[in-house]
């Protein structure tokens, strides 16, 4: 007897409609020089895709990341500062994306709905920082992934308090954001 398995797709992990994925996710931005650390295709579908790459577009073309991204500057250079919100969907897409391939024990806890949503439509981000202490933060990325970003002096981190708050890191050069993720 022959049994015929149709395998179901996978939804996009951000906006959780199916469809066809055209290419590979890079958790971290090419641009900034991070060729491995990725998502496979069909887990974040073009829709989304083509939307993370304008926050990306408008965050890595801002003042600050302009001068530490020399070496891989390619085009589309505006120069206009980025705003704080930009920034926040930033690094919220980057954490998010990071601990579903590297601790999915972390990411099945999150609260999906909010992070979607605020990577995607953005908003005011609910939660209130406190300052945690930069040596609290560890990788997202598994050993060789950590290794990898670290050459191009990349770190993407988090750090879940005591009572259970989750916090994202993300370091470039001496650029440094952090916030609240859950
Ligand atoms: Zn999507």
């Amino acid at each position: 007897m022959l049994y015929i398995r149709i395998m179901q797709e996978q939804p996009c992990i951000i906006c959780n409609q199916e469809g066809r994925s055209p290419s590979i996710e890079h958790i971290v931005p090419q641009s900034l020089g991070n060729i491995h650390y990725i998502l496979y295709k069909g887990l974040v579908c073009k829709h989304c895709n083509n939307k993370i790459a304008r926050i990306e577009s408008t965050v890595l073309n801002s003042r600050h990341f302009l001068e530490k991204r020399k070496p891989h500057l390619l085009d589309g250079v505006h120069n206009k500062p980025a705003s704080l919100q930009a920034q926040q969907r930033f690094l919220m897409k980057m954490v998010y994306e990071g601990l579903y391939a590297s601790r999915k024990s972390i990411w099945t806890s999150l609260d999906h709905d909010r992070c979607r949503h605020f990577i995607l439509s953005g908003g005011e981000w609910p939660f209130r920082n406190i300052k945690v202490p930069n040596q609290k933060f560890k990788p997202v990325p598994k050993l060789w992934n950590a290794f990898l970003l670290k050459r191009n002096k990349i770190f993407l981190g988090y750090f879940v308090s005591s009572n259970q708050e989750l916090y994202g890191q993300f370091k470039y050069h001496n650029i440094r954001m952090e916030m609240r993720i859950q």
